[in-house]
């Protein structure tokens, strides 16, 4: 996945287009990602026992990945995501690990 969760993201499409945020959770099997104050839905709760009131809770629904774009945490501008191999790197296991296309930083 190009976004993990704790990424601060920028919206490039939809409603909330130019907002940014930190990701909350990642749907890998959806493709899509909460992100912290973008999209925000309404979810409504049944009153749990009879004369209470239903409760009204505001939440961010996962919006599609490709409506996000990384903020590079080295650069600090909105970037596209390269992949590279480190081979052997810890544990003599490669590691894939994410890449600024802007300032050519390892992100993770
Ligand atoms: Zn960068």
């Amino acid at each position: 996945m190009k976004i993990k969760s704790g990424d601060k993201v920028k919206v490039i499409a939809g409603k909330d287009k130019g907002k940014k945020g930190k990701v909350l959770q990642v749907f890998p099997d959806k493709g899509r990602a909460s992100v912290e104050g973008i999209n925000l839905a309404i979810k409504h709760l049944r009153p749990k026992k009879q004369g209470e009131k239903g409760q009204k809770i505001e939440f961010p629904a996962p919006l599609n990945i490709s409506n996000l774009m990384l903020l590079c945490p080295k650069c600090n501008k909105p970037t596209r995501i390269k992949f590279k191999i480190l081979e052997k790197s810890d544990n003599l296991r490669n590691k894939k690990v994410r890449i600024c296309s802007k300032c050519k930083e390892l992100i993770d």
